[in-house]
C-alpha cells in the first residue's frame, strides 16, 4: 500500500528554485533527500509571490515607530504593505491545504524565524511572512533549515510533525 505523505511547507529556494534576490537558490539536498520519501513539499516564496522581480535588490528588516518594516537594503524602498497583503491571502490558502509544518529559510527578512533587525542592536525578529504564518498557525511545527542540517534535528522535527498529524 502506498505510504501517505505528509504535506510540509518550505521556502521555495530551499528546494532549489532560483528565486533569491541574486537569482540563485539555497538547495538543501540532504534535507530533501532524507525527508523526501515521507513528505510532499508545498513550496512558498513570499518575495517572488508578492510580485517582486528575480533578481531584485536585497532586503532587510528595520524597526520603526510603525512596527517592523521590510525595506530594500540600499534604496530603502518599503515593501511591507505589499508583503503583508500577499501573506494574508497566502496564509488563507495554506489553511485549506492541510500542511503539517514549515521549513523556513534562515536569515531572510521574509522567511527567517529570528532575523537581524536594523538599526544595529535592535532585537531579532521573525521575517514578515514567517511572523504572520506563526501567528496564524501557532500549533504547527516550524524550523529554519539550519536546525535540520543534522539527523537529530530532522528526527525531532518529524516527530513533532507526526504527533500533530496523529492528533488531528
Ligand atoms: S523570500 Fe523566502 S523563499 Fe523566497 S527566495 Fe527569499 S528566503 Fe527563499
Amino acid at each position: 500500500m502506498a505510504m501517505q505523505k505528509i504535506k510540509i511547507g518550505i521556502s521555495a529556494c530551499l528546494l532549489g528554485e532560483n528565486l533569491r534576490y541574486d537569482g540563485g537558490n539555497r538547495l538543501q539536498a540532504e534535507l530533501i533527500r532524507e525527508l523526501g520519501p515521507g513528505v510532499e513539499w508545498a513550496p512558498v516564496c513570499p518575495e517572488a509571490g508578492c510580485g517582486l522581480p528575480v533578481p531584485r535588490e536585497e532586503m532587510m528588516l528595520m524597526s520603526s515607530p510603525d512596527g517592523l518594516r521590510l525595506r530594500c537594503k540600499y534604496s530603502f524602498q518599503d515593501h511591507t504593505a505589499m508583503m503583508e497583503n500577499w501573506a494574508r491571502r497566502k496564509i488563507g490558502e495554506l489553511a485549506g491545504a492541510d500542511i503539517r509544518g514549515f521549513v523556513f529559510k534562515s536569515r531572510s527578512p521574509s522567511c527567517g524565524l529570528a532575523v537581524k533587525v536594523f538599526p544595529e542592536g535592535s532585537p531579532r525578529a521573525a521575517g514578515i511572512f514567517a511572523g504572520l504564518f506563526q501567528s496564524a498557525f501557532p500549533d504547527l511545527p516550524v524550523e529554519e533549515e539550519t536546525a535540520l542540517a543534522g539527523a537529530g534535528g530532522r528526527a525531532r522535527f518529524m516527530r513533532r510533525v507526526s504527533a500533530l498529524s496523529r492528533g488531528s
